[in-house]
């Protein structure tokens, strides 16, 4: 459990209303009033602040892009604002794998938009599938926002061991993400000969993990050749992930209502007292006729 931090986000006043209809997290600064032209609200997220700049400067070096999810939640909340997203409007979906480190991204953002629709499932991907995503997409608000968020997740630890994570009340540092790198395993396996393809893919009992196994098998290769094979993982699951989201959008577009925006990219896990981290790949703005308008990517950079 990481302990809360109060993050600050200025808001133009018209959404001051809505914010103050939240989940009680988020309240008005007591410096401002709602009738002022601007107000700031403290958005309170569950993060931790940065005060191991070592560490900082260490998850920064690994994964170039990465920024604190306080500072993420902060400029993503901040730009969808500006387009019309609010706490009462707007509904979250996910798709983060199953593991309970993932859950501290979607805890700071439900902080800010309340309970989540979970579309994923181990290593990330979005095994909740067309069905999933239409149950979703008709529970966002009445001519409201969705706002989904999807990646594999990673870990490091405090000495910069990439694939692993330091977790409260276990002494063992253990693998992370454990799936991501059971397949791995398995691939590496086939790559280099010693194993054949069997996904087990009809075993009801563990499918993700076998549709997990089946969905990186073209990249044994560039996993092979990757100068760091933990670091290059979650890329490759990620660009994986891309293509079933990205199919799963399509084939349910017709339903968005006012607008989507995808966030796609790296969960960065860290030990317990330390702030994890997001390696955005993908800010996309769709509008309610399924067309992509905006790349906003480059304003999380
Ligand atoms: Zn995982």
């Amino acid at each position: 459990m990481k302990f809360a931090t109060a993050l600050l986000v200025a808001i133009a006043a018209s959404a001051a209303e809505a914010f103050q209809a939240n989940r009680g997290i988020i309240g008005t600064s007591p410096t401002t009033t709602s009738t002022s032209s601007s107000t700031q609200l403290f958005i309170e997220t569950s993060s931790p602040p940065i005060v191991d700049t070592a560490f900082d400067k260490l998850v920064k070096t690994n994964f170039p892009g990465a920024i604190a999810n306080k500072e993420l939640v902060s400029r993503v909340v901040g730009l969808l604002e500006l387009k019309g997203f609010t706490p009462s409007n707007t509904l979250l979906a996910t798709s983060v794998c199953a593991d309970e480190l993932a859950r501290q991204l979607e805890d700071d953002f439900i902080d800010v938009y309340g309970t989540n629709f979970n579309l994923g499932g181990l290593s990330g991907f979005p095994f909740a599938g067309n069905t999933g995503w239409g149950a979703m997409s008709a529970h966002v608000p009445d001519n409201g926002y969705c706002l989904t968020i999807h990646g594999p997740h990673v870990g490091i630890t405090k000495d910069g061991t990439i694939g692993k994570v330091e977790r409260s009340g276990i002494a063992l540092v253990d693998s992370c993400c454990g799936s991501a790198i059971a397949a791995s395993n398995y691939l590496r396996g086939i790559t280099e000969g010693s194993a054949n393809i069997n996904p087990r893919i009809q075993s009801f009992s563990d499918f993700q993990q076998g549709a997990v196994q089946e969905l990186i098998l073209p990249f044994g290769m560039r996993l092979a050749r990757a100068e760091n094979r933990m670091r290059e993982l979650p890329y490759a699951l990620y660009d994986s992930q891309e293509v079933m989201v990205n199919d799963i959008v399509n084939t349910g577009k017709g339903s968005i209502k006012k607008g989507l925006a995808i966030l796609g990219g790296i969960q960065i896990n860290t030990a317990p007292d330390t702030s994890d981290y997001f390696h955005p790949l993908r800010f996309d703005y769709i509008n309610e006729n399924g067309e992509l308008v905006e790349n906003m990517l480059p304003y999380l950079r």
